[in-house]
């Protein structure tokens, strides 16, 4: 049987650094990884592009519970040394005005690569097509059990697997079992960042129809989060990223608290206030503009039509309520397949926020997505993958 001092468990972000720091600090480490290679959610992140980190980091834009946890990793590597540490491995990045920071080239592959090159020349051994299935402890030494019965030694154990989402690139949340059998909570994982489900006239009629707006979660009839960005009208409900930013709040209360009053509070014209936009139909009545045309130019053509044809006969006040408000009710949500996050995972009060090693077993440490920690979309993610594999191999 192979032995190690450290067995990474997950060869996705925070599983790679987590080894890399391991090693570095002298630890003789091994990733095991059940994909016929690593990183496969690094290349296909940020279009391809992998917006690798934001530099507004802090705890705030992550889950509630999460943030003394966050606060307490990104004080031991943060925005600043997730710079460095790319920097130190030869990726040249940029940051846009939202503080998205991505590599220069555009390129995930750029960046799976500098920390290939970086395993490489540490001499971290990857075991590729090694699905860990079962986990043994005794007397402080972990043995990992791969699904075609091989085993190898550690006394230190990083569970670094990722949650449920995007299933065909690795990570179906089968780690949440081996954690469980560990005593582990898990806080039910549902997805996040998803399309929503939502049977509405609008959508039908405006299938394929993309508009700049803005979104708003509304769960039992209270507020919660509002995002500005792109919205997608398609035949099974909303999409675009003004929905993906607040589906989370969706996802839950549908999925895991199993409510029904959940709706999505849409502005289909954020850059004109009320006032305006009233002024402006009213003007375009008055000039005697054809009922199909009224709001030719303000949103595209098809909304013009589809309008008249909902609402036409109920009057310009109905519209202008309509755009400037509309309450659509939500189903559901997409699936894993569709879901960029996980939210939920194993329950961080029994993680210790220092060093991420489990307050039940000594010597077993998580990393990444499949703690219950979510951020916003925007880098948030992968800097707490980055962030959380680093101080997860820290400690030996
Ligand atoms: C399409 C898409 C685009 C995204 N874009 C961005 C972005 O631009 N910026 C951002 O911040 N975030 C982005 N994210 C989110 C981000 O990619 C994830 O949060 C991040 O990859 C989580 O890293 P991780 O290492 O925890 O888990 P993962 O990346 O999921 O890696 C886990 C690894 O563990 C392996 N594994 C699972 N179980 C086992 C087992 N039993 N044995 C061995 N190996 C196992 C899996 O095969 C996988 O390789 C995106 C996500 C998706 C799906």
């Amino acid at each position: 049987m192979k032995k190690f001092s450290t067995l990474i468990i997950g060869g996705g972000p925070s599983g790679i650094v987590a080894a890399i720091s391991a090693k570095r600090v002298g630890q003789d480490v091994i990733i095991c990884e059940r994909m016929p290679r690593i990183g496969r959610k690094i290349l296909v992140s940020g279009n391809g592009r992998c917006n690798i980190l934001n530099e507004k980091l802090n705890e705030s834009f992550y889950n509630q519970t999460a943030r003394n946890m966050v606060r307490s990793i990104f004080e031991k590597f943060g925005e600043i040394s997730t710079y460095n540490f790319f920097k130190e491995l030869g990726l040249e990045v940029y940051s846009r005005r939202d503080g998205r920071v991505f590599p220069i080239t555009n390129q995930s592959s750029s960046v799976l690569k500098v920390l290939e090159m970086e395993l490489e020349r540490l001499s971290v051994p990857v075991e590729v097509n090694f699905e860990v299935s079962r986990i043994s402890y005794s007397k402080g030494r972990f043995v990992a059990t791969s699904n075609g019965n091989k085993n190898i030694e550690c006394e230190k154990l990083v569970i670094a697997g990722g949650g449920k989402s995007y299933p065909a690139l690795g990570s179906d949340g089968n780690c949440y079992k081996l954690a469980k059998e560990f005593g582990h909570k898990i806080i039910e994982p549902v997805p996040a960042a998803s399309p929503l489900l939502v049977k509405d006239r609008l959508c039908h009629a405006l299938q394929g129809q993309k508009i700049f707006a803005s979104a708003k979660s509304i769960v039992g009839g209270k507020e919660g989060y509002e995002s500005y960005g792109d919205l997608l009208f398609t035949k099974y409900g909303l999409s675009g990223t003004a929905i993906i930013d607040i589906s989370e709040d969706i996802s839950i209360a549908i999925n895991r608290d199993n409510k029904k009053d959940v709706c999505v509070s849409i502005d289909m014209v954020p850059f004109m206030d009320r006032e305006t936009l009233k002024s402006e139909i009213k003007r375009r009545i008055d000039k005697g503009w054809k009922a199909d045309d009224l709001l030719t130019g303000i949103l595209p053509n098809k909304f013009g039509t589809a309008f008249n044809d909902l609402l036409g006969r109920r009057g310009a006040e109905n519209i202008i309520n309509t755009l400037k408000n509309r309450l659509f009710k939500v189903t559901g949500t997409r699936g894993w397949n569709e879901a960029y996050l996980t939210s939920g995972g194993i329950d961080t009060r029994d993680i210790k926020e220092s060093t991420l090693e489990s307050k039940l077993v000594t010597g077993l440490y998580f990393a990444g997505e499949i703690l219950d920690v979510s951020g916003r979309r925007g880098g948030y993610n992968l800097a707490w993958a980055w962030a959380s594999g680093f101080v997860s191999g820290l400690t030996s």
